[in-house]
């Protein structure tokens, strides 16, 4: 029996990490689990799952649920269950910076974590690993590109490889002229053709920023030197990702979209059980497509590059600024094709390196502060 904290259920990674436990209820025990404010469906997921412990990170009213579940609401509850004691493992599906704290939590606790959250390797990977060697605790990749490299690699990280070719479907507007990207809307560009994923995810997809930030995150996961990534346009969301060795042999990993695939395999590897997902057909005519990234299109990935090249407090300013473009593009204040823009002149202005959990956090207030100040009045 695996018992899993939750930590972000409400997510759109929680609820499909839920109906995996919901699969398996004699291999998988959810015993915390913890969102921020989505109080009704968190309220629902608690009656389904009855957790020892749940934690809402927003402070508020009290959440009835039923009687053997303890419920608490604030920061101290948060990091409680991040770190819950009969966890065997933490699921960090929470999304943006906020999920580094969880993340650290988790590792202080010594516990293994299934890590969805990308932004907590883009903004503190050194840290993340650090600690994670120091607790001797495993970093188990869920987003389904680091997965896929990780089952290229046996589940060893540490295997050798020569390159790492990491696909990217493009996104909403891949297809879009791109005269008319100026004019896209929130509800266009949060339209993926492949997945369905929560906002800012999806939006990042549609810039590529997203992209960027999984070249830094197989970076930290896989010690790769930036040169070593190449990131290929594959339309259908097929291969996952691929691995070239010294012979220059490369594996990929193949299979149809879902991301219940990689949650479920971060939970039970090197073991696979049924999925209940459709078989990819190989002879669908044109199944597989690669193409190359296309600069003008991606301006955010460039840019996403150029921070990861720059290294430092660059990625965590990245992502600083990359929230608080998405925000508000989201909410009508500015153009999808101010985005890049904003992200690049919010990067112009030196950046400290950021060591510690709290450097971390003031560089990213400053910098989210900086990109605001950016914003039109
Ligand atoms: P969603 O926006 O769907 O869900 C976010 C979850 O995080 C919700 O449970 C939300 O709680 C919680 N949350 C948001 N802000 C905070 C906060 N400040 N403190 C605590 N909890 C918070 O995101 P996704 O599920 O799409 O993505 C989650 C993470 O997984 C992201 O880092 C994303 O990049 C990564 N990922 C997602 C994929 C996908 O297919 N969705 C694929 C690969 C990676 P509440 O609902 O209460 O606000
Ligand atoms: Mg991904």
């Amino acid at each position: 029996m695996k018992k899993i904290a939750l930590i972000g259920s409400t997510g759109s990674i929680g609820r499909q990490a839920l109906a995996v436990a919901a699969r398996y209820p004699a291999r998988f025990r959810v015993v915390a689990m913890a969102a921020n404010k989505n109080e009704r469906l968190f309220a629902e997921q608690i009656a389904a799952y009855r957790p020892a412990f749940a934690a809402l990170r927003a402070e508020g009213q009290p959440v009835a649920v039923p009687r053997g579940v303890r419920f608490a609401r604030g920061e101290a509850a948060f990091e409680e269950a991040c770190a819950f004691a009969e966890a065997d493992v933490v699921l960090v599906a929470v999304s943006g910076f906020a999920g580094l704290k969880a993340t650290l939590a988790a590792i202080e606790a010594g516990k293994d974590v299934a890590l969805a959250n990308k932004e907590s390797l883009v903004v503190g990977g050194d840290l993340v690993l650090a600690r994670a060697r120091a607790k001797g605790v495993n970093i188990l990749p869920v987003d389904s590109e680091h997965s896929a490299i990780w089952q290229c690699l046996h589940f060893d990280r540490a295997a050798p490889y020569a390159r790492i070719i990491l696909t990217a479907s493009g996104g909403a507007l891949r297809d879009l002229p791109l005269g008319r990207l100026s004019s896209v809307t929130a509800a266009e560009a949060l339209a993926h053709p492949n997945w369905k994923m929560g906002a800012k995810i999806t939006l990042d997809c549609a810039t590529m920023l997203n992209k960027g930030f999984e070249v830094i995150e197989a970076m930290h996961l896989y010690g790769a030197a930036l040169s070593q990534i190449e990131v290929l346009i594959h339309r259908e969301s097929i291969v996952h990702s691929m691995v070239e060795f010294a012979d220059g042999a490369v594996l990929a990993q193949m299979s149809v979209p879902s991301m219940e695939l990689p949650i479920q395999l971060a939970l039970t590897w090197p073991e696979r059980l049924d999925c209940a997902l459709p078989r990819v057909d190989f002879a669908k005519p044109g199944a597989l497509h690669f193409s190359s990234v296309d600069e003008a299109r991606y301006p955010c990935f460039r840019l996403a590059l150029a921070a990861a090249e720059r290294g430092g407090g660059y990625p965590c300013a990245l992502n600083a600024a990359g929230e608080v473009a998405a925000e508000a593009f989201l909410n009508g204040r500015i153009r999808y094709t101010d985005i890049a823009p904003l992200i690049e002149e919010a990067l112009s202005a030196p950046v400290p390196a950021a060591h510690g959990y709290a450097e971390l956090e003031a560089l990213d207030a400053a910098a989210r502060a900086r990109a605001r100040g950016l914003l039109p009045q």
